[in-house]
């Protein structure tokens, strides 16, 4: 963040600027103004606009609750009892039932066109007091030895000064204070890229299960990766495959042969689409994983995506936002009360970052055979299959008894990872063996 003069002889125009106004950016606007901040927002774009994350958590609901909007959310969503995974038994998937959680959680969560759910929580948090304005966008920030203020353009083109006492970055992967402050970088261990599109006439799941998330793994002869379903209202159908960077930029032509080519790839998908049509247009993200070095400074810190984004494959990127959204709003508040910065931000920085290397654990692992083999074999032995699902819930912070649970999936994983390496040994020496002969 540039450095600026000090404002000390003029008050700010509020207490927190908030830049984004995606689902990190309204809670923690609404949270803030709730508790009688003054806030000023600013979304470059304008709602409802299309937002792909379509599948929320069970751990999203206490969330959606507390911001006043769950039944709002009930009226445009469709409920998700359970995500399903590929499986070799008689219907080919297996069913994480989000009622068969470790520790009573909320049994369900909702899939929701982006458009919709984001423009509720926009209006949401205008209701509560923020000056949340659309078509405007933050082109730069200053930090001062007592503010921070931010120059932002409207829709007309007008560009002004905008001062506060603290802000949050909440601009999602378009990391604003990330790249201004050099701070992003790729992820270590992960890299991915998607190709998706909504569908009309795609067979859904038979009840109870009609609004599953469906997830398959595919291999087709340049690459290999995973495909996403979320049944949403109207008949559509939100469908997407997350493959390696490289094999999207080499596809060597356009991008709707190269993704139905991979959804036919998959029998048992290929069947649920025989009656599918495109609806709308395909749309592409580039490499996604990354995580930002430092997540918070001198009256600034970041939620959501702006801090990091790993992949999609367990739906976390939404309830990790609004999480993040809530402890942010949580820790601005407390500081502008004169509560130690520091060491707030430290506390934030090592809660949010454990919970995404709990997700990346699973998500780095997803498509190593050992890994399908477990998901696809899945036991409750000292209760792993419920930590599981707990953890597929979004159950990731504040969890003692499902991350002591999901150490023991862990260890079962290594173990399946050796035996595996053992026999592909195995066999080569009886290759060689044989070659021999
Ligand atoms: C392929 C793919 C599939 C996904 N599927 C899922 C899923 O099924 N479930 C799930 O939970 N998550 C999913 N995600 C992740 C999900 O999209 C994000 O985690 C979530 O939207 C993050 O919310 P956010 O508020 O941090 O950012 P966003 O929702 O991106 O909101 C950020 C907002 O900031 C605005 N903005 C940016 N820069 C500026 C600026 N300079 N000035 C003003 N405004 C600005 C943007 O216009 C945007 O509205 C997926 C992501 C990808 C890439």
């Amino acid at each position: 963040m540039a450095s600026q003069e000090n404002h000390a002889n003029s008050s700010p125009d509020c207490d927190v600027i908030v830049i984004g106004g995606g689902p990190a950016g309204t809670t923690a606007a609404t949270a803030l103004a709730r508790r009688g901040r003054r806030v000023q927002l600013f979304e470059k774009h304008r709602h409802p606009r299309f937002h792909i994350g379509e599948s929320l958590l069970p751990m999203n609901i206490p969330i959606l609750r507390d911001l006043g909007v769950l039944e709002e959310v009930d009226r445009i969503g469709i409920r998700k009892s359970a995500a399903d995974f590929p499986a070799d038994n008689e219907r080919g998937f297996n069913v994480f039932d989000f009622t068969r959680n470790l520790e009573n959680l909320p049994g369900f969560a909702y899939q929701v066109r982006r458009d919709e759910f984001d423009e509720i929580l926009f209006r949401n948090c205008q209701r509560a007091g923020a000056v949340a304005l659309e078509n405007t966008e933050v082109l730069e920030t200053h930090n001062s030895a007592d503010s921070v203020s931010v120059t932002v353009r409207d829709a007309s083109g007008l560009t002004r000064q905008v001062r506060a006492r603290y802000l949050i970055d909440a601009s999602g992967r378009d990391t604003f204070l990330g790249n201004q402050l050099k701070l992003k970088q790729r992820h270590a261990r992960h890299r991915s890229a998607a190709v998706f599109a909504h569908f009309s006439g795609v067979e859904r799941r038979e009840a109870p299960w009609t609004g599953n998330i469906s997830i398959y793994r595919f291999r087709t002869g340049s690459g290999q990766g995973w495909i996403w379903l979320i049944p949403l209202t109207h008949d559509i159908t939100s469908i997407g495959a997350v493959l390696l960077p490289e094999h999207l930029k080499e596809r060597g032509g356009a991008l709707e042969p190269f993704l139905m080519n991979i959804l036919h790839s998959v029998p048992a998908l290929k069947m649920r689409m025989a009656n599918a049509r495109l609806h709308g247009n395909l749309e592409a993200t580039g490499n996604y994983s990354y995580e930002c070095r430092e997540l918070a400074g001198p009256r600034w810190i970041m939620a959501g995506d702006s801090l990091a984004f790993v992949d999609p494959v367990f739906s976390s990127g939404v309830y990790l936002a609004m999480h993040g959204g809530m402890r942010a709003a949580e820790l601005v508040d407390s500081v502008l009360e004169g509560a130690p910065e520091r060491k707030l931000q430290r506390i934030y920085a090592r809660e949010l970052r454990a919970g995404i290397r709990e997700f990346s654990w699973f998500i780095v692992r997803f498509t190593t055979p050992a890994f399908a083999w477990l998901f696809a074999n899945p036991s409750n032995t000292m209760k792993i299959e419920e930590a599981i699902v707990s953890m597929l819930s979004g159950h990731v912070f504040d969890a003692r008894r499902t991350l002591r649970r999901l150490r023991l999936f862990k260890s079962l994983y290594y173990i399946r990872s050796l035996l595996k390496l053992g026999e592909t040994l195995g066999f080569r020496r009886e290759l060689r063996g044989s070659k021999a002969a």
